[in-house]
């Protein structure tokens, strides 16, 4: 067990305040704060507190895999850890994304391999060969936009913004309200010719605001208001257009939500703690200065209509533990809810590794002859190899995330 120091990530998108107040550090941040990342990725790993100084997480999973990840992950994953945890604090929107299957992860990875594409390079797609399925559990309110709204909704809303301009786009779902239609119309808007988008995004935001106004209790009103956000943030930006046709999500505190392979989304604003299979690879449609590369995301985007359901944590039975129950193989989430007047202590044994978030209040850990004092915003490595944990409350209520490889529920 060691006390875990994430790697701070600084994108224009993050918070100056959100995770620096968490952290219990002073605000407003010189830079931005995004993610913190906390695990053993390549381009960024955690650093684990030792009694010899600090260590890169990445160096300690690869000088004795076996000892930190326990046989069945390494027999499953080979020799690296196979999640990423983040804390993310978005206070402005990011891209509009979708992340790879594993085999498209594993083709775009080698054909970008072939063409050499260099792997830091601002271009690259596939920086490794991981899908990367991803959960999101709100620590604040959390608005995102994800997977496609069923398109006869759609057409209502495109409707509803009553701009003349805009009947032919939505004449291509009315007609077609499926999984093709949402692909004509996405790509067609994605891939407009300058000219033409200049001339209709105005007439959109018109129309939006139009909406806004005459009617401030309507049933579209959340999905217009973002349209117009996000076009202040990104003037002019494709993506506007595109968010049109997403399901709009918002995640009271404690709520979570898993997208899978293919499912397009941007998460809007808010703080969560974020898991995924350990990969960076993102494919991006707009709504970002970063790399956009449509033609690869209309490979992998999935154009069934979803309505994506609010994920709510299940108690385990006889514990102050939630389970996040989710497909992925590479990670599962739960979350430890302890109050000084309830349950105030939680025991587990590890099978493999563990990452400990608090991320609120405090605890005192204890594992074998250790002992550790946790605080709001801190982290811990539990290695598979180390003996039975026990996690006390010591302020009046704590909350912790606990990342460890999915499992099969005994
Ligand atoms: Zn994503």
């Amino acid at each position: 067990m060691h006390r875990l120091e994430g790697a701070l990530r600084s994108y224009a998108w993050g918070s100056r305040t959100a995770i620096a107040e968490l952290r219990g550090l002073p605000v407003p941040t010189a830079h931005p704060e995004a993610e913190l990342w906390l695990g053993a990725h390549p381009a960024d790993p955690a650093r684990v507190v030792t009694d010899e100084g600090e260590r890169s997480l990445l160096d300690l999973v690869r000088s004795e895999p076996e000892r930190q990840l326990g046989r069945r992950s390494v027999d499953t994953f080979g020799e690296r850890l196979p999640f990423l945890l983040k804390l993310l604090a978005a206070e402005e929107p990011l891209s509009l994304q979708a992340h790879p299957s594993a085999d498209q992860a594993r083709e775009g990875f080698a054909r970008e391999n072939e063409l050499g594409i260099a792997l830091g390079s601002s271009i690259r797609n596939y920086k490794d060969d991981s899908h990367k399925p991803e959960l999101v559990v709100a620590l604040s309110r959390f608005d995102a936009l994800a997977g496609f709204r069923d398109p006869k909704r759609t057409v209502e809303l495109l409707d509803a913004i009553a701009v003349p301009e805009l009947q032919p786009y939505a004449g291509l779902i009315a007609g077609q309200p499926d999984s093709d239609g949402l692909r004509a119309l996405f790509t067609t808007w994605i891939t407009l010719p300058q000219p033409v988008l200049s001339a209709l995004m105005p007439r959109v935001l018109d129309g939006c605001v139009d909406y806004l106004s005459g009617s401030k209790d309507g049933e579209f009103v959340a999905e217009i208001r973002t349209a117009l956000e996000l076009s202040e943030v990104y003037p002019g930006d494709a993506g506007v257009l595109a968010a049109l046709l997403l399901n709009r999500v918002t995640l009271e505190p404690g709520q979570g939500l898993y997208l899978a392979a293919g499912n397009l989304h941007a998460y809007l604003h808010g703080m969560a703690v974020e898991i995924m299979a350990n990969s960076d690879n993102v494919l991006r449609g707009g709504l970002t200065p970063k790399h956009v590369d449509v033609p690869e995301l209309l490979r992998v985007l999935d154009f069934d209509s979803v309505d994506i359901p609010v994920l709510e944590a299940e108690e385990l039975p006889g514990s102050a533990e939630f389970m996040y129950v989710s497909p992925a193989p590479e990670f599962c989430l739960t979350r430890i809810d302890l109050s000084s007047n309830g349950r105030a202590e939680h025991r587990f044994r590890t099978e493999g590794p563990h990452i400990l978030l608090c991320t609120a209040g405090s605890v005192h850990l204890r594992c074998g002859s250790q002992s550790l004092d946790v605080e709001q915003g801190s982290a811990v490595w539990i290695a598979a190899e180390d003996p039975e944990v026990s996690v006390t409350a010591t302020s009046e209520r704590a909350q912790l995330f606990s990342a460890r490889v999915g499992a099969p529920i005994a």
